[in-house]
């Protein structure tokens, strides 16, 4: 077929799977490859788990939709594990993860309305990438993603991602108006970026201070890509508010917006809502894959092999003119390179059979499924040690 239909927001490899099972997938050709990237931290679980197969196809036979206007039984389930799993209290389900970051502004700005602020403000950080809605690229950075679309909301102060002293000073120049903060707890776009130890708890801390509320978006680092359910939860703390998508339906499209305490208790009927958020079909397939990683044990796998793969990944790649750093926490892991590869997605691709994702223009990002084994763990650092040294031949 041709692409000449579609808008040209992405610009595709040449390369198109038909299949897929665990950590593989097949391309038209019946090539494998061992899949790095997992959609985009999606398939957790890996690709056709036939748990999420049959919880998809049962389902389907018995019903997608309701709406809201009704009951949703495995709503109510998934949110009842969700909020077991997190300490948060309740759950607004969405479609995606962009939703579910407007969701979590629109509790910032409810927040701020109860508490008499006029124009509430929300901190963002530096770098940050929150979706692609006119509000969620408002609280993202970065001109390649917000080029053209001047105009948007501004109700966001950026501060450098780990700089706590830069919180003290947005207090100083914006006092009372601040409601929020609104961060990753490790950065995946601009290239997996770490907070500096302790910063996290010392911004809870801040928070609790100044009665601002902590909004964690875990869309990319929830749902075990970091060893733990939710990477806040290597730091022993809890936000008011925290965003999840991606992982949680391993590929069927879902997004959650959790919430805790007073935070919880801003929306009434009427103050938000969704079609699909929530239906039967998108919330089983959630208590599917919740289900799967719990009895496969695979938090303490990616923790296991992320630990692995991390220093795998110094040993060979350390000392390398090409390689400037290699960072992560569990299976998400970034090298960052000195320069730009060309085509690196495609070489590793075409000449080693691994999927990998380039994000920033230099920094390749593995963000693999949770059931990553040993061999596959060395046939990563293969294909990338050879993908990055033979571009420099
Ligand atoms: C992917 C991502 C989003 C946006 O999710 P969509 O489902 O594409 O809208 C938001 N925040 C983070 C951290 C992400 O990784």
């Amino acid at each position: 077929m041709t692409a000449a239909c579609l808008m040209t927001t992405y610009q595709p490899l040449a390369l198109s799977f038909t299949k897929g099972l665990g950590t593989r997938l097949w391309d038209q050709a019946g090539r494998e490859y061992l899949d790095a990237v997992a959609g985009v931290a999606v398939t957790n679980v890996g690709h056709s788990h036939p748990r999420v197969v049959s919880a998809i196809s049962e389902q389907a036979g018995l019903l997608l939709h309701t709406s809201n206007l009704y009951s949703i039984d495995w709503q109510q389930r998934l949110a009842h594990k969700l909020t077991q799993l997190s300490g948060l209290d309740r759950v607004f389900f969405n479609n995606s993860g962009a939703e579910a970051n407007e969701t979590a502004l629109k509790l910032a700005r409810l927040y701020g309305w109860h508490k008499g602020v006029e124009q509430p403000l929300v901190v963002v950080m530096e770098n940050a990438f929150h979706g692609r809605t006119l509000g969620t690229l408002s609280a993202s950075d970065g001109p390649a993603v917000r080029l053209g679309f001047q105009g948007l909301p501004g109700d966001f102060i950026k501060v450098p991602f780990g700089d706590l002293a830069a919180l003290d000073k947005a207090h100083q120049a914006y006092g009372q108006r601040i409601v929020a903060v609104l961060m990753e707890p490790i950065q995946g776009e601009s290239g997996v970026q770490l907070a500096p130890p302790g910063y996290l708890k010392a911004l809870r801390e801040l928070c609790n201070r100044r009665n601002w509320l902590l909004m964690l978006d875990e869309i990319q680092t929830g749902i075990g890509r970091t060893g733990q359910w939710f990477a806040f939860q290597h730091e022993g703390i809890v936000p008011d508010v925290m965003t999840l998508a991606k992982g949680l339906g391993n590929g069927v499209p879902i997004g959650a917006c959790l919430a805790r305490g007073k935070a919880a208790e801003l929306f009434t009927p009427g103050s938000h809502g969704s079609t699909f958020g929530g239906n039967p079909l998108a919330c089983r397939v959630g208590c599917t894959v919740l289900d799967i990683i719990e009895e496969q044990g695979l938090l303490e796998n990616a923790k296991r092999q992320g630990e692995r793969l991390l220093a795998r990944l110094h040993a060979e790649l350390d000392g390398e003119p090409q390689v400037l750093a290699i960072r992560g926490q569990g299976l998400m892991i970034g090298i960052e390179l000195a320069q730009p590869i060309r085509d690196l997605t495609l070489i590793a691709a075409r000449d080693h059979g691994l999927l990998i994702n380039v994000t920033r223009g230099k920094t390749i990002r593995l963000l693999p499924p949770l059931t990553l084994d040993e061999r596959e763990v060395e046939m990563i650092v293969r294909g990338v040690v050879r993908a990055v040294r033979g571009a420099e031949g």
